[in-house]
């Protein structure tokens, strides 16, 4: 129960976070555009050039992060809601991941069923894809990422499970809490979005972690219940 209630103490806090997100991005734009408007007046030293264009790098690279974890699907406005083929999504899904699971030696395996939900397709995407680039990330010497959907009672179950460094129990509890990392280059946001868009979609997400071993993300979903009549 406690759990639960901190999960929605956490979604309370989402709510109000646009705003700050926006800050987020709008920062490093405004840093990095200093540091050229510097370079510009030219009167700097090669070192000290050399130092602001590492950091205006650094600076882009981070509202770049930001982007990817929080926007990278969101359309200008609300999308429709309905049905979505797991399946496809999760094809199309995996053809997006493969180039950055083959710069990290991962290999990964997924397994197709027939199963639909129903909510904004470009959420689903944006929550699967961030859980599984978490899983590619904690694999910096390679390993395996596997994809799985199985059907239980009224729940689609999205597994996405890794061989990568694991997670201690304080780490899984802080899961969706912004801005919480412990990757260099790491936001902070992308579980954050996660747990708020399964939140919507009427969803769960269960963590099963073990330090040094590897970690399963389980997405359950409400099934749609009229599959049959979409399919036709
Ligand atoms: P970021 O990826 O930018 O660090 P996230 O919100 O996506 O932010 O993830 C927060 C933190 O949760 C990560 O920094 C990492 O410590 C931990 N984490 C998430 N997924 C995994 C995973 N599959 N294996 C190990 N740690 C993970
Ligand atoms: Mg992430």
């Amino acid at each position: 129960l406690r759990q639960e209630l901190i999960k929605s103490e956490k979604l309370a806090v989402i709510s109000h976070l646009a705003a700050s997100i926006s800050h987020e991005v709008r920062n490093p734009l405004t840093a990095s555009r200093g540091f050229m408007q510097l370079l510009q007046q030219g009167y700097t030293s090669p070192e000290k050039m050399r130092t602001f264009l590492d950091i205006a790098i650094k600076e882009l690279d981070r509202a770049e992060g930001i982007i990817q974890d929080y926007l990278t699907f969101a359309k200008p406005a609300e999308d429709k809601k309905e049905a979505i083929n797991v399946s496809s999504e999760i094809k199309k899904i995996v053809e997006i991941l493969q180039p950055l699971a083959n710069m990290n030696s991962v290999e990964l395996d997924f397994s197709l069923a027939p199963y639909m939900v129903f909510g904004e397709r470009s959420k689903f995407k944006q929550c699967v894809i961030n859980v599984a680039k978490n899983a590619i990330e904690a694999m910096p010497e390679g390993g395996k990422l596997s994809l799985h959907i199985e059907r239980k009672g009224d729940y689609v179950y999205l597994n996405v499970s890794d061989t990568g460094v694991g997670m201690t129990k304080e780490q899984v509890d802080r899961l969706g809490e912004p801005f919480f990392t412990t990757r260099e280059k790491g936001t902070g946001l992308g579980m954050m979005v996660v747990y708020s868009i399964v939140d919507s979609f009427g969803g769960k997400v269960k963590v099963k972690s073990e330090k040094g071993l590897g970690t399963t993300f389980t997405i359950l979903l409400p099934m749609y219940k009229n599959a049959v009549e979409v399919i036709g």
